[in-house]
């Protein structure tokens, strides 16, 4: 559905990203020349969305994008270093939350990409599996998880079963997340 636009000189439009937007993706079913501009990781994201979201209406779509925002916003900060941040990563300290809070540490790991939580290593393997941020809620990573199974397995895409390793994982994921107290269960 997308390549890369060597030539694109957009920034992604997944909100509080900063690389380059070199994939595009349709804003919606009945738009199809019109689009959004990702980096490589969000339009995967997007494109894995919009296979969950087939046959359902836009409206059904928009409603997610929202609530993917107000999801989003407990990690924004984060996504931009703040002066305070700055400060402290000169003394050579990334994250002074997990220094200073309740979790504190002398030596606090580098948060892994989009996620500031410290998880058991199983779940932290189970959360880059299944391709989601480690603040969503079990009910959005249920989504996630529903969408990959959609995609990997074979009832699903005409009987192709080369995607049987990939699809074993991620039910081996979803599985560590669904017992994980770490996740809320609501959206
Ligand atoms: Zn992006």
């Amino acid at each position: 559905m997308s390549g890369a636009f060597e030539t694109s000189q957009r920034g992604c439009d997944h909100p509080g990203c900063e690389e380059p937007g070199k994939y595009r993706a349709p804003r919606s079913p009945d738009k199809l020349d019109d689009y959004f501009w990702f980096c490589k990781d969000h339009v995967r994201e997007y494109n894995l969305k919009w296979n969950f979201f087939d046959g359902t209406t836009e409206q059904d779509l928009a409603d997610q994008v929202q609530k993917d925002r107000v999801w989003e916003r407990p990690t924004k900060p984060f996504g931009r270093p703040s002066e305070e941040q700055r400060a402290w990563s000169r003394l050579g300290i990334e994250d002074p939350h997990q220094v200073l809070g309740e979790n504190a540490t002398r030596n606090p790991g580098k948060a892994a990409k989009g996620g500031s939580r410290r998880l058991p290593p199983t779940e932290r393997r189970a959360v880059e599996i299944l391709d989601v941020q480690d603040n969503m809620s079990k009910a959005a990573i249920r989504k996630a998880y529903k969408a990959l199974i959609k995609v990997l397995h074979p009832d699903m895409n005409g009987g192709d079963r080369s995607h049987e390793e990939q699809l074993s994982e991620v039910v081996w994921a979803w599985d560590q997340i669904k017992a994980s107290r770490n996740f809320k269960d609501g959206d």
